[in-house]
């Protein structure tokens, strides 16, 4: 839990590497669009992978019959800030559960626990960042993480 200098695109290929397995076990392809003109910037970075293996497990989750999850990051230069856009072809989520899921112990799965993305909230929260979702059902679901880079740290 250290506060390093990291590079997002090579921390979204690590854990993209954790997969490689059970994506043909799932029928699940993850395509990763990467933005070269990312820059490296300090973070938390354990805490930022705990976020991003979350998003990926909800989207797994989400396609039981198989599907793609798009990891596509991206330099917002105006605002000096990175976004990180998980976009799945899963089952998707009415208003009701949309409005629901930043609520600890809401979970529409059997075994779920419910947690999964109010711990993705609070850190994403304690960094100075936000997390926005769009999903239609029977569609997919995007999950957008913002993160300021801050201006004395690049
Ligand atoms: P859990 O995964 O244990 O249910 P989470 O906090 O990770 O808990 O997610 C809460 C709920 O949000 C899930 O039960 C599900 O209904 C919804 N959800 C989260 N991610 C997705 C996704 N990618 N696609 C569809 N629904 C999702
Ligand atoms: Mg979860």
């Amino acid at each position: 839990n250290q506060y390093v200098l990291s590079n997002l695109n090579n921390l979204i290929s690590d854990i993209t590497l954790l997969y490689d397995g059970q994506e043909s076990m799932n029928n699940i392809k993850i395509i990763k669009k990467l933005d070269t003109q990312i820059p490296s910037f300090f973070t938390y970075t354990s805490k930022l992978k705990q976020v991003f293996i979350n998003m990926i497990k909800n989207a797994f989750e989400a396609m039981p019959d198989g599907g793609s999850i798009t990891i596509a990051t991206k330099f917002v230069e105006q605002d000096n800030a990175v976004e990180i856009a998980f976009t799945d072809t899963g089952i998707g989520m009415d208003e009701e559960t949309l409005a629901t899921i930043n609520k600890p112990f809401f979970t529409t799965k059997e075994t779920g626990t419910g947690l999964g993305l109010p711990m993705c909230y609070m850190i994403i929260e304690d960094l100075g960042g936000s997390i926005n979702v769009s999903s239609k059902v029977g569609e997919g679901t995007t999950f957008v993480v913002k993160l300021m880079i801050a201006e004395d740290s690049n």
